[in-house]
């Protein structure tokens, strides 16, 4: 039996009356930029991530970028940031003209160390950007304390994390900014690009709205220079039909991680994923495991019809793109190894039993082989 790494066809099928319904809306009543559903929308995510405000964008890339540029980064700034996640974390800091400063992971969360975090902090540093990796929270406490110390905004990548719960504290609510992305294979999936920032200050919530809007206030008068990127009236219409089920899909998610832990944790030559204690709510965007046999295992799903992906094979100090940063192949001994070691299995909430025994089956047939 195949099984899709993610099938969005399911939802759409649970859900085709209210979607549908909720897109016709939209074409009949026209307001296509920044229409109600937007408002709406935002208003529903601060509110679900438990902030003051949240600010619409058109992807989760320009989340990260719009945030960026609103705390000042520019040319001569330093960014640090984790070494492993999506390239979006690592290109939004270049883009800006900013460096980019890596910090490896721990080895059990894949997410950015915060004992490695003070040595990377120098004169020019201005932003923290810490990635919440695969639907878990990275440890949010010691990076605040080192950033209030040093007089350092954070701003949280929660691309893969909308809901996910550090000490039960919503993710986006703890830095000061928080990035979202409504891309479609994200928990909370858009029918294309979309994306979100959330904040509690209010100064940064109206530099957000004035950047996504070519940097005017008011219209054509322009004290800064900004992006084109708003969230599409028809992307907020869909992510408001979703929006109520987000809870009961990521604890659909949170079931299938649990049957995957029981019976993949105790096979030999393979990692399940840990979850942190401080990682109250962990939305599984990715079921991740490590196999230093990652390429057989990999191959043979792939040959089985078994849906798998392997987020990511390259760490950024690898990037060509950033050789100029003069890195050496063996530095962060973490995430090379979780570059050589990850893949992903499918997770999404649809998935049926039966199917999840074919995963497990299959695994670990290929694991023991
Ligand atoms: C998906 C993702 C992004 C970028 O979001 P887009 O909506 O695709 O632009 C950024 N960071 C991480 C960690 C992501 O997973």
């Amino acid at each position: 039996m195949a099984v899709p790494l993610l099938d969005l066809s399911r939802q759409y099928a649970y859900l085709k009356p209210e979607l549908d319904k909720a897109v016709i809306n939209v074409l009949t009543h026209g307001k296509f930029i920044l229409g109600p559903e937007v408002a709406e929308l935002e208003q529903q995510i601060a509110s679900y991530c438990k902030t003051k405000y949240a600010i619409g964008v058109a992807s989760g890339t320009d989340a990260l970028l719009i945030a960026l540029h609103a705390c000042g980064v520019g040319p001569g700034d330093e960014v640090i940031t984790s070494n492993f996640s999506f390239f979006a974390s690592a290109g939004v800091i270049s883009r800006l003209g900013a460096t980019p400063v890596f910090v490896d992971i721990e080895p059990d969360s894949y997410n950015l160390d915060p004992k490695l975090l003070e040595q990377a902090i120098t004169k020019k540093t201005k932003v923290i950007m810490p990635v919440h990796l695969f639907g878990q929270m990275a440890d949010m406490d010691p990076i605040l304390e080192i950033a209030r110390k040093h007089g350092l905004k954070v701003i949280e990548d929660g691309a893969q994390s909308i809901g996910a719960e550090y000490k039960s504290r919503p993710c986006g609510s703890l830095g000061d900014l928080g990035c979202f992305s409504f891309f479609p294979s994200k928990n909370l999936g858009a029918g294309g690009d979309a994306g979100i920032i959330t904040t509690n200050d209010e100064a940064l919530y109206d530099l957000c709205r004035i950047l996504r809007e070519h940097g005017q206030k008011p219209q054509y008068y322009h004290r800064i220079v900004g992006y084109n990127s708003r969230l599409d009236t028809i992307q907020a219409a869909m992510l408001l039909v979703k929006l109520p089920y987000l809870r009961k899909w990521s604890e659909k998610r949170i079931e299938h991680a649990a049957r995957y832990d029981r019976e993949l944790a105790n096979v030999p030559g393979i990692v399940t994923p840990r979850v942190m204690p401080y990682s109250t709510f962990h939305i599984y965007n990715q079921y991740t495991l490590a196999s230093p046999k990652r390429q057989r295992v990999f191959e043979g799903l792939r040959a089985a019809g078994i849906g798998t992906a392997i987020y990511y094979p390259v760490p950024f100090h690898k990037q060509e793109c950033f050789a100029y940063l003069g890195h050496q192949p063996d530095q962060f001994a973490h995430s090379t190894k979780a570059g050589d070691e990850v893949f992903s299995i499918p997770i999404y909430p649809e998935m049926t039993d039966a199917e999840q025994t074919e995963v497990i089956t299959t695994v670990k047939r290929l694991v023991l082989d």
